[in-house]
């Protein structure tokens, strides 16, 4: 690819699930000819000689480990005040570098609220990143009548009750801090989605890891509410594979050591038999919790293939609230690890199914794949993307009523052996079929793509490293 001789500076927020799609974004802009510098954070810092075709600037924004082990509503305001000033420092450091390209915009994460007002001190364009689902956005943009409406903050007694504007949400898919969150009064985490969706507005333009065949209803709207064109331009992960012609994307922005024993533990399972399980990088689960979910897979007699993560079950370091011999008494039936190698899990021959957080990477992962789903949505944009598998696309069955070994047992029956979930998979595998149409030249990520990369170009940038000699 001709090389466009101007620089990108990308800022991802330091948590997996906006990390890997932003390195994703990089490569792909890069792909297209951009080169590409990167702001992090130290917190979670990437690790550079893994994506040794970009350059990687750390900021000190002096956050520690200790401090967001917890990550609740209080870490996104945190951040957005802590990288304020090491941010900026960084940003007119590599603007003012003339043995450089020059840089044509920024693009941050949309959590990331504080650089709009960064960005326009230095009259750079700046574009930003949603990581999760359009249709989560749109939501989140319509905070302010929803509340008007009386349907947030959520009272107990309308949890079930429809949002009209929104179907088929109920209130209780609404997103939401997790309900043991009890450090931010609704109303600061209310400011912050106003913050989000507002300098998000400001913004040159928001590009989106979706397609349109998947939300095109949000993105319809968003488009008539938002002054700023929008890029749906994903996914990013088969994006990369399309541009780069490599075999494999660039996983490789996993923050934790992946366990590859996985892959060939998988390889010693029947055809589509496996339920793949993972909560993702941020929800926690009580140890009650658990043992259901250990339980509620053990008495499936499905094999399993289950991510636990250090700091997964509150209070543990890893597997201690299970019984002993709990693994040796299922004869090789379960795999537990640290962390997979998710997409290589997902695209594996035995992997049947997916029980999800639903986290968006994770969604948007297994419908790539065609793999259906068992949704435990747990914080803010996942119910939606849960009740959109369980009742939009129909790629998947959510878990309604906690987690409960009995009812785990059944539900993960019915979607990997019963006749009724033959739909189901049928429907998932005709998802991955437009996921992967939309990448083909002339599908609608293609074009996206295009549009955004001759948009970045004809921005002028004011920025004052126009007064280079
Ligand atoms: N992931 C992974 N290995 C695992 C679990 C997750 O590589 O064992 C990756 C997954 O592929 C996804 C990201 O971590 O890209 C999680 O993002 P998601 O939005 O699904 O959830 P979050 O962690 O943000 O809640």
């Amino acid at each position: 690819m001709e090389r466009k001789g101007r620089r990108l500076v990308l800022f991802p927020l330091p948590l997996q699930g906006h990390v890997n799609p932003m390195l994703e974004l990089a490569n792909i802009l890069y792909y297209k000819g951009f080169s590409i510098s990167i702001i992090h954070t130290s917190l979670n810092s990437p690790n550079p000689s893994k994506h040794s075709h970009f350059t990687f600037h750390a900021i000190n924004e002096g956050l520690s480990v200790s401090k967001t082990s917890v990550i609740d509503g209080g870490f996104l305001s945190l951040l957005n005040t802590k990288c304020v000033e090491p941010f900026k420092e960084c940003l007119a450091r590599l603007l003012s570098d003339v043995s450089e390209e020059p840089i044509a915009c920024l693009i941050s994460d949309c959590l990331f609220y504080f650089t709009r007002a960064t960005a326009e001190s230095f009259k750079l364009p700046r574009f930003v990143l949603r990581t999760s689902s359009a249709t989560s956005f749109h939501v989140l943009a319509a905070f302010p009548i929803l509340r008007e409406r009386g349907y947030l903050p959520i009272q107990d007694s309308q949890k079930e009750e429809p949002v009209v504007e929104f179907p088929p949400l109920r209130v209780k898919d609404l997103p939401a801090l997790p309900a043991i969150d009890t450090s931010v009064d609704p109303t600061a985490f209310y400011q912050q989605v106003y913050s989000l969706v507002n300098e998000t507005k400001a913004s040159s333009g928001l590009i989106c890891n979706t397609f349109e065949d998947l939300e095109q209803s949000a993105l319809t709207t968003l488009g008539l509410d938002f002054p700023i064109p929008i890029f749906p331009i994903g996914p990013f992960h088969k994006t990369i594979l399309a541009s780069s012609s490599s075999s494999s994307s660039s996983s490789s922005s996993s923050l934790l050591n992946e366990d590859q024993t996985c892959i060939s533990w998988l390889a010693t399972q029947p055809h589509k038999s496996v339920i793949y399980v993972s909560f993702g990088s941020i929800a926690e689960l009580n140890e009650t919790e658990f043992l259901e979910v250990a339980w509620g897979l053990a008495n499936s007699n499905q094999p399993f293939l289950w991510v636990v993560r250090p700091g997964l079950v509150h209070g543990s370091e890893w597997l201690e609230p299970l019984p002993h011999g709990f693994l040796e008494n299922l004869n090789g039936r379960g795999k537990i690890v640290k962390w997979a190698p998710q997409l290589q899990v997902l695209v594996h021959p035995s992997t049947g199914a997916f029980w999800t957080h639903s986290g968006w990477n994770s969604t948007l992962e297994s419908i790539c794949e065609g793999v259906p789903m068992i949704c435990t949505p747990r914080l803010v944009d996942q119910m939606v993307n849960a009740r959109y598998v369980s009742h939009v696309w129909k790629v998947g069955l959510q878990l309604e009523n906690g987690l409960e070994r009995a009812e785990i047992e059944k539900t993960i029956r019915k979607l990997m052996v019963e006749k009724e979930s033959e739909e189901i998979k049928y429907r998932a595998s005709k998802l991955k079929e437009k996921a992967n149409l939309c990448l083909k030249q002339d599908g609608s990520s293609y074009k996206a793509l295009d549009s955004l990369v001759s948009h970045i170009l004809s921005l002028e940038s004011f920025s004052f490293q126009a007064q280079r000699p």
